[in-house]
């Protein structure tokens, strides 16, 4: 069963100027490309398929365009830009979007979530940020030309801005990660392995007409609960894939569970959360089993969430999952009862999803008497500090530790996650042993890459932060 709900965003490759921008092409690497001429930033494979595109572009093309174009909107620009550099990566982006969407079409609107991605994923300077874009700002100021950012010779996904940068970033760039999920692999590795990734999920998106979000699950109830502890992606969904996906012997499964992992990750931690945080396994026998998610800004959480019902295949004797979205940006919905597989159906399990447009703690203070502990709250890749979701989160860390509400916090790597720990800590939270800060074997194997920063990558709950009761 699939769930296509989410719109499906450029991947990285058109997103950076390395693949058709255009929604149904994404046509890259062998095909030749040319750059818009208004904003020099998205790239088409065509003439016709630039004008195809032409519609939605058109607005946020003419305002980079402008950007550039002006020399006092240059001159604020590039000085803004250049203060941030000193102050890292987050926050100069930020600042783009501001900019920019301060001066899209006078501000009479924000940018879509899209194109923020056309301006977030602009290649950049792994050294010092430069973009193209402000090359060619400084370059005019001072009557020079631009040669432009120059690619990784090896992968092509990451930049620096001149011959002297590559020198400072090239060691660190091909040495091995810590963040990577499987053997230690340099961040080049990584974006090599992506790029093949991205090509391999557009072919199937054309083929079969759906992306890496597709929230599959296998179509199967499990005959009872088997401990987490030892086993694999792989071992776990391998051979349901080949059914499903009619994968022939040959051809590895590595590509398709990468695909899969990213969401069905989210149903996969949150079992191996409650396996670790219960000391037996009664949890497996409740006939209600709750879990409250903490949402991301993104709502990723909501989207393609029939996956959360590999939790009712992997646990028979639960007869409903409750799950309460919870978080500022959670969509308004009602709370509904979700169509669930053949199987589900006939046993009459149910999947009940509660939308609750609140901070957790709000949620928690207005339902006062009436709030029912949770079996899990979970938080995925929520350390994000410039995230306007978490700006109440000490109150929400209090609130789980005060109640002891079994609890669990995921990160996109190392650097992250030991930073959550921390403030949990902080908060007042014992740890778990087996849940402290460490490599979250049931995170996605889909890499986020980093082509702004010189080492390491992220990966969407690739590590765990803590948990605790
Ligand atoms: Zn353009
Ligand atoms: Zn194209
Ligand atoms: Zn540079
Ligand atoms: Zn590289
Ligand atoms: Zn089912």
């Amino acid at each position: 069963m699939q769930d296509d709900s989410r719109p499906n965003f450029p991947p990285l490759t058109a997103r950076m100027g390395q693949a058709c921008y255009y929604h149904s092409c994404f046509k890259g690497d062998a095909a030749p490309l040319s750059r818009c001429g208004g904003c020099r930033r998205a790239a088409y494979c065509s003439p016709a398929i630039h004008q195809l595109d032409w519609s939605s572009h058109k607005s946020l093309c003419k305002t980079i365009a402008k950007v550039e174009a002006s020399i006092t909107v240059s001159a604020l620009f590039a000085d803004e830009i250049v203060q941030e550099y000193v102050r890292g990566f987050t926050k100069q982006v930020l600042t783009c979007l501001r900019l920019s969407q301060r001066l899209l079409l006078t501000g009479s609107r924000s940018l879509t979530a899209v194109e923020e991605t056309l301006i977030k994923d602009e290649p950049r300077c792994m050294v010092c940020t430069r973009t193209d874009h402000l090359m060619r700002i400084e370059a005019a100021t001072s009557g020079t030309t631009s040669e432009g950012l120059i690619p990784c010779p090896d992968c092509s996904f990451s930049f620096c801005c001149s011959s002297a940068h590559w020198e400072a970033a090239f060691a660190l760039h091909h040495a091995p990660c810590d963040d990577a999920r499987v053997g230690t692999r340099s961040q080049c590795q990584i974006n090599v392995e992506l790029r093949t990734q991205l090509r391999f999920e557009n072919v199937l998106a054309k083929e079969r007409g759906h992306g890496r979000r597709c929230g599959w699950v296998p179509a199967r109830v499990k005959a009872a609960w088997t401990s987490l502890e030892g086993s694999t992606w792989e071992s776990e969904f391998g051979d349901e894939l080949r059914k499903f996906y009619k994968i022939p012997a040959w051809s590895p499964t590595a590509p398709w569970i990468r695909m899969v992992s990213d969401t069905l990750s989210m149903a996969m931690t949150i079992l191996y959360g409650l396996e670790k945080l219960n000391k037996d396994d009664a949890w497996t026998r409740k006939k209600t089993l709750t879990v409250h998610i903490l949402v991301g800004p993104l709502a990723f959480e909501c989207h393609a969430s029939t996956m959360f019902e590999e939790i009712l295949h992997r646990l028979p004797e639960v007869k409903t999952l409750k799950i309460v979205f919870c978080g500022p940006t959670v969509p308004e919905r009602v709370t509904e009862n979700c169509e669930t597989c053949p199987q589900c159906t006939r046993r009459g399990n149910k999947r009940i999803h509660e939308y609750v447009v609140q901070t957790y703690h709000q949620f928690v203070e207005r339902k006062g008497s009436r709030f029912e502990p949770p079996d899990l709250c979970v938080a995925f890749n929520s350390a994000v500090p410039v995230s306007p979701q978490w700006t109440h989160r000490e109150k929400t860390y209090q609130l789980l530790v005060d109640r002891k509400i079994p609890s669990l916090f995921t990160a996109y790597n190392r650097e992250e996650a030991e930073m959550e720990a921390a403030e949990l800590r902080m908060d007042g939270a014992t740890l778990h042993p087996a849940l402290g800060t460490m490599k979250n074997l049931w995170g996605s194997l889909h890499p986020l890459p980093a082509p702004h920063k010189q080492y390491g990558f992220y990966t969407p709950s690739g590590w765990v932060a803590g948990g605790f009761n």
